[in-house]
């Protein structure tokens, strides 16, 4: 037995025992293996294309993980999806916070799979979500009665990085989500920013949801948005709301009629309804397939999905460009000194840019 001072034949009745030797607080057998990626690109497209939906969300989170590794596979495996891809109808929908978006996705969402048979994807752009820690958009608990429908998938916003590289993101999610059978897919987006644009840029038709009553329906950046509006849904026309919502609806037809003739041929329509009390549901997808028809039939679906795809690899070309320009070792140092330059306005912004660029280029 060790030696204990309190053993010693000076301290009577004073003993320590043997006692027993703890066991180490963790399992000696369980080794912390590091995460290894499971699948090929072929094996992940394997089972996206047979629908596997637990698949489909980790080739998701390959395509928002910012690891080289991940970002590789993602890409072989949205190029593997791609010629499975395209069969869907996007749309996009958009509304300040507040509007109902929730609360209408929910409700259209229903509709879709037990009225129309529908499988819906339902994807967000939020480029702000970084900052609020956490996704507003596209989260389940906010879409209560889809989430619990199995021919529906909910996928937040990716969180991290830039509009350009978050809208990429949702881009390529919606390949894969075609690949695995969704035939509808929603791109969900607040109406106060850019990300409209990004949005409006990746669908077939852009809903706008607005509510009567805020006082500010044809004001300011909402006119942008109502530019690109395919169609204007004036939400919670219920109770007594319902004149409300007609009136604005009818302001919204006369402002509409403002602006020239779109591209598309076809004069966005305004419609009021309820998400809360799912009334005008099905007259909003009536006419949504109806504007499918119609520019399927002219041949502006097509032309416009091309148009996409070409804004699309330019966007990827100059979200390349900008994050090598920026990662580059020498021109990160030279920026912290150049921009201090400019605040004391040692140096002009524009002479700054040009040697920073010099460097980048070598020159
Ligand atoms: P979001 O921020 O655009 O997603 O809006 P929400 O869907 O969360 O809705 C905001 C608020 O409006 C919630 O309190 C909803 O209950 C309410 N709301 C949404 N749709 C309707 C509707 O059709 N009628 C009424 N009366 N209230 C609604």
């Amino acid at each position: 037995m060790q030696y204990h001072l309190e053993n010693d034949k000076q301290y009577k009745g004073l003993t320590v025992k043997k006692g027993i030797i703890s066991p180490p607080i963790t399992n000696p057998y369980f080794q912390i293996k590091k995460k290894r990626l499971q699948y090929t690109s072929s094996e992940y497209t394997e089972q996206i294309l047979k629908g596997n939906i637990t698949i489909l969300s980790q080739a998701v989170t390959l395509i928002e993980s910012g690891k080289s590794e991940h970002q590789k596979i993602a890409q072989e495996i949205v190029e593997k999806c791609l010629p499975y891809s395209g069969s869907s109808i996007r749309i996009g929908i958009t509304g300040v916070p507040g509007a109902g978006k929730s609360t209408s996705i929910d409700a259209f969402g229903i509709h879709l799979v037990h009225d129309r048979n529908k499988k819906l994807a339902v994807l967000a752009i939020d480029p702000s979500s970084e900052r609020s820690k956490g996704s507003i958009l596209g989260d389940k608990t906010r879409m209560e009665e889809i989430s619990r429908e199995t021919n529906v998938f909910i996928r937040p916003s990716p969180s991290a990085g830039s509009l350009g590289g978050v809208a990429r993101k949702t881009r390529e999610t919606i390949i894969l989500c075609e690949a695995a059978g969704f035939d509808t897919i929603f791109v969900e987006t607040v109406g106060v920013g850019q990300s409209e644009t990004a949005v409006h840029s990746m669908v077939d038709f852009f809903l706008l949801i607005q509510v009567a009553g805020t006082g500010d329906e044809l004001q300011g950046i909402k006119r942008g948005i109502m530019e690109m509006a395919d169609g204007v849904v004036v939400n919670k026309a219920d109770g007594n709301n319902i004149e409300k919502a007609n009136l604005a609806a009818a302001q919204y037809r006369n402002a509409l009629h403002l602006f020239p003739l779109p591209l598309s041929g076809w004069i966005p329509k305004v419609m009021t309804y309820s998400g809360h009390y799912k009334t005008g549901i099905t007259e909003i997808w009536d006419t949504i397939y109806r504007y499918i028809t119609f520019t399927k039939a002219s041949g502006y679906f097509n032309f416009k999905r091309n148009e996409q795809a070409k804004y699309w690899m330019y966007e990827s070309i100059n979200e390349q460009l900008k994050s090598h320009f920026y990662q580059s070792a020498n021109v990160g140092k030279e920026l912290a000194i150049k921009e201090q330059q400019v605040l004391n306005s040692k140096i002009s912004s524009f002479m700054a840019a040009k040697q920073i660029l010099d460097l980048y280029f070598n020159k």
